[in-house]
């Protein structure tokens, strides 16, 4: 209401805050947003902030793509209103608050269909309508490059040693990103545990809390924009795009997923079940696993993602899951108790954080739902085709598999997957027509 806008105006002039930044998450889960002036704030929040109704991008061939109600009504306005609840202080940039929009299709007065963040409101409702309270941790890998030496342009990664796994301080991070990036990323109240060096030169991994679903895709959403404004205050690059180097492994997006009933009691657990996991937890699992195909396009959603599985990776190949294994799709960690969980490594770090908690979430859902048995788990090292059917292998498969799972598509709304669909389908088209280096170093000069 006005008068709490009111309030929350004053208190933020009171901090020497004079701008607020308004940002809300496009179907690609891209941060999208307006710097607003302090006085203009309790407007906004009356009448909401006009965006063009589109998913950007940059392209040879255009700057906005078709979403439902987009290119094909004239690129209309939505609404975008801040969400003053989720006002913080940007800790490097003196003067400024951020906070996150409510996306609003002013033909309706309701959420736009293509508002991930409403997306998944829908599927925790679905969730709770069966006593059911999801708990995620994201943990998400990114590269930090630098720019390359000279007139060409283009990005190499920073640091550049390989083996470097959990080297702390300057040997693998000459500059010191990763502490000066851990004590930003927390000023900003996102819930950040730990981080770490990753496995190739210039990857970083920082791990955020578990907490109830929302509030982790919110804190995984506003994390992928402080790193890359971060990097770029330093003059570098920060990409969480999924297989950036063919000489490096990919960046996860691994999920860490348990369910709480409505006392509070993790609904993972069970001493007396097999593997002291209870028939929740297994017909989680078993959903995941039917429902893989499908939840690749929402989790691996670009045509570079499928570019990061495969065998002796550490990212999956295969619709399997194990105990304690990283060479499955899904990992059980070994905790008990309230800390039981499943870990998702399916997604990569390109993925809509929004979509990848709704996505997965809905395919466990469905899973207990069904009350379906997984198939038995992983023992010993993975990547046997053999015994596991392969993940897709293309965003195209993937896509299909997205259109034919109609289960999944219920409920995550039908809309909302016909309009990724075509989003993405676009991609695809625009880059099947895409000559790459590849083809003419491996053609021009023999053929
Ligand atoms: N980088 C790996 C991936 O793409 C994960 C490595 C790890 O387990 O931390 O999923
Ligand atoms: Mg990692
Ligand atoms: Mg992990």
């Amino acid at each position: 209401d006005t008068s709490e806008v009111r309030r929350q105006t004053a208190r933020l002039a009171a901090d020497g805050i004079d701008v607020v930044r308004v940002a809300y998450p496009d179907l690609l889960g891209t941060d999208r947003a307006r710097d607003v002036l302090l006085e203009e704030l309790p407007r906004a929040c009356t009448h909401g902030l006009a965006f063009c109704r589109a998913v950007y991008h940059t392209s040879p061939q255009g700057d906005v793509v078709p979403v439902a109600g987009g290119l094909d009504a004239g690129l209309p306005d939505i609404s975008v209103r801040p969400d003053l609840d989720t006002l913080v202080k940007l800790p490097w940039e003196p003067g400024v608050a951020t906070c996150l929009g409510e996306v609003i299709d002013p033909a309706t007065g309701s959420p736009a269909p293509e508002s991930p963040r409403d997306l998944l409101r829908a599927v925790l409702a679905r969730c709770a309508e069966h006593g059911l309270r999801p708990v995620v941790g994201p943990e998400l890998e990114y590269y930090l490059c630098d720019p390359e030496p000279g007139p060409a342009g283009g990005w190499r990664r920073y640091g550049g040693h390989a083996g470097v796994v959990y080297t702390a301080g300057l040997r693998a991070d000459p500059d010191n990103h990763l502490l000066r990036t851990l004590r930003h990323v927390r000023d900003l109240n996102l819930g950040v545990l730990s981080g770490n060096h990753e496995f190739d030169g210039g990857q970083f991994e920082i791990n955020l809390v578990h907490s109830e679903a929302l509030s982790a895709a919110d804190r995984a959403f506003r994390f992928k924009a402080a790193i890359k404004e971060l990097a770029r205050r330093e003059g570098r690059l920060a990409t969480f795009m999924a297989k950036p180097f063919n000489d490096a492994g990919g960046s996860g997006f691994h999920l860490h997923l348990s369910c709480e009933d409505t006392e509070g009691r993790n609904v993972f657990d069970d001493a007396s079940g097999p593997y002291g996991l209870s028939d929740t937890a297994r017909h989680a699992v078993a959903g995941l696993v039917a429902h893989a195909p499908a939840l690749a396009a929402l989790l691996n959603p670009t045509i570079n993602s499928y570019k990061r599985f495969g065998p002796d990776t550490l990212a999956p190949w295969l619709i399997d899951w194990g105990l304690d294994n990283r060479s499955a799709m899904i990992r059980i960690p070994p905790e008990r108790g309230s800390g039981a969980r499943l870990e998702l490594r399916l997604g990569d770090a390109s993925a809509n954080p929004y979509l990848a908690v709704a996505g997965t979430v809905a395919a466990a859902l469905l899973g207990v739902l069904a009350g379906e048995e997984p198939p038995a788990p992983l023992e010993g090292y993975g990547y046997d085709t053999s015994r596991s059917a392969l993940l897709p292998t293309t965003l195209t498969d993937a896509l299909d598999a997205l259109e034919a799972d109609t289960a999944l598509a219920e409920v995550l709304g039908k809309d909302f997957v016909s309009s990724f669909l075509s989003y993405k389908r676009n991609e695809v088209e625009r880059f099947r027509r895409h000559v790459t280096d590849w083809e003419f170093t491996e053609y021009a000069y023999h053929l």
